[in-house]
């Protein structure tokens, strides 16, 4: 039996029936922040609650990256290829340079402490977008328990001049993000309160104003079910591809569901990498795994 599910036709052409779903690797704690570097054919991703930064190479298997990692979380690459990390225990957002020296870039807005930063985006023009939910120090699991300072936020830092600007306040746990493929669109997850589950979760999305440095019109774009969207990727059309409970759901940019791919976990968050960047990686509970489908991602993994 395929591992696709086919809701909408259009989903048959971006997805292959004979493509199985395959399990690289498991024995984590809870995966995230996948991150694909074509240079180095490797993927990196977090096993949060182990404090460790994980690759994994189609050659050499798995292998510890960074150990502590300060309970890193969401990655990217920016515009030069550095690895742009979300880190819940230094509560910051960090740069790992070209010589492996790593650079603070933001840990503070208005001389106060970010929460835990989770997931991040690098825009075209180089500014690096970033959610910044309380979820890493609401427990020691996953960082350490500590008071928050700010309200759950969405910000847009420029490293050129080291501004940080909130772009969107009205969330409860703004999580992952991605930005259509002609960056006019901006797909935020709302995961809500973590201890409650009654508080609404659901992918929103926002049109990028003029100036490409504000969003506005925010509006819910989709509900996965079962589950909650996590992180999220476009494909090269605009499609959303998201983590959901039971695999990964894909949207299509009006909003309808087109198709699932089915996996035996809850995934909390994918990206596109490999040959032509048409391969899904999927950080999936306690097991990372991976699946081809026809369809390439749209901007940096
Ligand atoms: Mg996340």
């Amino acid at each position: 039996m395929s591992d696709f599910e086919i809701i909408d036709p259009r989903f048959r052409e971006m997805v292959l029936p004979n493509a199985p779903l395959e399990r690289l690797a498991d024995g984590f704690r809870w995966l995230e922040g996948p991150a694909w570097f074509a240079d180095l054919q490797c993927l990196l991703f977090s096993d949060i609650p182990n404090d460790r930064i994980m690759r994994w190479t189609a050659t050499g298997g798995v292998s510890v990256f960074r150990e502590p990692s300060r309970f890193a979380n969401g990655h990217t690459r920016d515009c030069e290829g550095r690895l742009i990390g979300c880190l819940h225990g230094g509560r910051s957002i960090v740069r790992t340079e070209l010589d492996g020296r790593i650079t603070t870039l933001v840990d503070r807005y208005g001389g106060k402490r970010l929460n835990s930063p989770n997931d991040v985006v690098v825009k075209s023009d180089g500014t690096i977008w970033f959610s910044d939910p309380p979820y890493g120090i609401q427990t020691d699991y996953e960082g350490g328990r500590r008071e928050s300072e700010l309200p759950a936020s969405l910000y847009r830092f420029d490293p050129r001049d080291g501004s940080l600007t909130v772009v969107a306040d009205d969330f409860a746990g703004p999580n992952g993000l991605c930005f259509s493929p002609d960056e006019k669109r901006l797909f935020v997850t709302e995961t809500g309160l973590q201890f409650d589950p009654s508080s609404k979760r659901c992918i929103r999305v926002f049109d990028v104003a003029g100036d490409g440095r504000s969003i506005r019109d925010g509006r819910d774009f989709f509900k996965v079910s079962p589950g909650d969207a996590d992180g999220i990727r476009c494909d090269e059309d605009g499609n959303v591809w998201a983590s959901a409970g039971d695999g990964v759901h894909c949207i299509a940019p009006d909003g309808n569901l087109l198709g699932r791919v089915r996996v035996p976990c809850t995934v909390s968050n994918l990206c596109f990498g490999d040959r032509h960047r048409s391969r899904l990686f999927l950080c999936a509970s306690q097991s990372l795994y991976a699946i081809w489908v026809n369809r390439r991602g749209a901007q940096w993994p």
